[in-house]
């Protein structure tokens, strides 16, 4: 079945609606790595894309976009408060980043959550070829699997979580936890960021539903499930042949310039998302220069906070704590000459982040929790000169990969503080050892291998 016909079934369409200046549509291609790695296994035979077009109301008619037929899923205005905003961002997005912040658990959230899985469960049957294989994506989509294989049974079908799995203690907490469960096992394979993840959710076939498991194998309905994971990846020598452009190295070289050429830049790159510890960073940064032990501007933290769900309470009240702990930072340790922390509630384009990158001698990733943290990996990917030092959470999916990071406890801020100076003083020779060897392996395990290795393990399944 190595050419079946392939089906991707996803939140958000691989296209965005863009409107022209003379008021006209058209549908342009997403940005980011994800579209770019599928669609070589979609386009052509009769491959589909099932998504929502990212606007509530009615949907467009299907249409064909880079080869790949676009099946539009529609979302109306309450669907996408209860389904998307709700039951995904409010009560699985921080259920499974540890409950950083409180889930919040509503019924109709749920109902609404179940409806619109039936539909795109639905547009994808509709369409998926005889023994077609499916691969779904993500946590808005957990109940699709099951929903596919009640009415497809010929299809393979694959799903992958892109955010983390948490362990059996805090899945628990979902009133509708086993229904999820059984949604996901409606898949051949289900693919996890990191091992613990995939094990997590073995143990919990294990001990919710008593099912037969041996290591990554889930006994269900008689059929075997497998749980594994793939981590996903960037296109590394893309991102190195970006950030090794004459332009990029350029703009790099003015970067340190306007800041005033400090001996020392760290930077740090996010969503503005309370998983992501933001704030840890700017604790850290501030205590150092309390202490003494750093000293602005001499040494300057650039902080890029891409805005992100500013509809939602939780990151309305985070970016104003976030805002307050710069300001005060500023107003203590800046002078005429310059802030200490340069903050932008802005989204960069891919080139200057390049840049940003090549510039900094230490890149801070501090999240709470994050499925893998594809910044690490572009720094890694960056840094083909050699030069930089990544400070890596340990509670990032990439710290399971990128080893030689100086790896930190976000939990901990004396640890931080540690790693963070040490990372800075660290002779050339040690940091450079540690990039290489990091470079080596996110080489070896780029996008495309990610999307090669899980249609393998799919296939294999068929
Ligand atoms: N990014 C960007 N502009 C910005 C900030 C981030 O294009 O101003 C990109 C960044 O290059 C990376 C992605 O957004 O590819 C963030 O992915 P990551 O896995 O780090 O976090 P997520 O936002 O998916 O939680």
């Amino acid at each position: 079945k190595a050419d079946s016909p392939v089906v991707v079934v996803a939140n958000r369409l691989p296209v965005d609606q863009v409107t022209e200046p003379d008021g006209s549509t058209r549908w342009q291609r997403s940005p980011g790595g994800l579209v770019t790695a599928l669609e070589p296994f979609v386009a052509g035979r009769g491959g589909a894309w099932v998504g929502w077009s990212g606007s509530a109301g009615e949907a467009p008619e299907p249409f064909e976009s880079g080869g790949m037929q676009l099946i539009p899923v529609p979302l109306s205005e309450g669907e996408v408060d209860r389904y998307y905003e709700g039951m995904s961002n409010a009560s699985l997005w921080p259920l499974y980043h540890d409950v950083v912040e409180k889930p919040e658990y509503h019924r109709a959230w749920w109902d609404t959550y179940v409806q619109v899985n039936k539909r795109f469960a639905e547009r994808a049957a509709a369409v998926a070829a005889e023994n077609a294989i499916v691969w779904v994506h993500d946590y808005q989509l957990q109940l699709v699997p099951a929903m596919l294989r009640q009415s497809r049974p010929d299809l393979t079908i694959g799903f992958f979580l892109h955010i983390p799995f948490p362990p059996y203690e805090l899945f628990t907490q979902l009133p509708w936890r086993s229904a999820v469960v059984e949604g996901l096992l409606g898949a051949d394979l289900v693919g996890f960021q990191r091992p613990s993840a995939a094990a997590n959710f073995v143990q919990l076939a294990r001990r919710l539903h008593d099912l037969t498991c041996r290591r990554d194998q889930i006994e269900y309905d008689g059929r075997t499930v497998v749980a594994k994971a793939f981590p996903i990846s960037i296109d590394a020598a893309a991102f190195d042949e970006l950030a090794s452009s004459s332009e990029v190295i350029a703009r790099a070289k003015e970067i340190r310039e306007e800041l005033g050429n400090p001996s020392k830049m760290i930077l740090g790159v996010d969503r503005l998302d309370y998983t992501k510890g933001i704030g840890v960073r700017l604790e850290a940064f501030q205590e150092l220069l309390e202490d003494g032990v750093l000293e602005a501007p001499d040494t300057v933290l650039v902080q890029v906070a891409t805005p992100s769900r500013e509809r939602v309470e939780h990151y309305v009240h985070m970016r104003e704590t976030i805002e307050q702990q710069v300001g005060h930072i500023n107003g203590v340790f800046g002078s005429i000459a310059g802030p200490a922390v340069h903050y932008f509630n802005q989204s960069m384009p891919r080139e200057e982040l390049a840049a940003l990158y090549r510039a900094a001698d230490v890149m801070l990733v501090t999240p709470y929790r994050d499925g893998m943290n594809l910044v690490a990996k572009e720094y890694v990917a960056a840094r083909g000169d050699g030069g930089g030092a990544l400070v890596l959470s340990e509670f990032a999916g990439a710290a399971a990969e990128l080893k030689q990071a100086y790896l930190v406890n976000p939990h901990d801020i004396a640890g931080v503080k540690n790693q963070l100076v040490r990372a800075l003083r660290a002779e050339p020779a040690e940091t450079t050892k540690r990039m290489r060897a990091m470079r080596r392996h996110l080489f070896r395990n780029d996008l495309e291998h990610w999307a090669n290795s899980f249609f393998d393990a799919l296939r294999r399944q068929a």
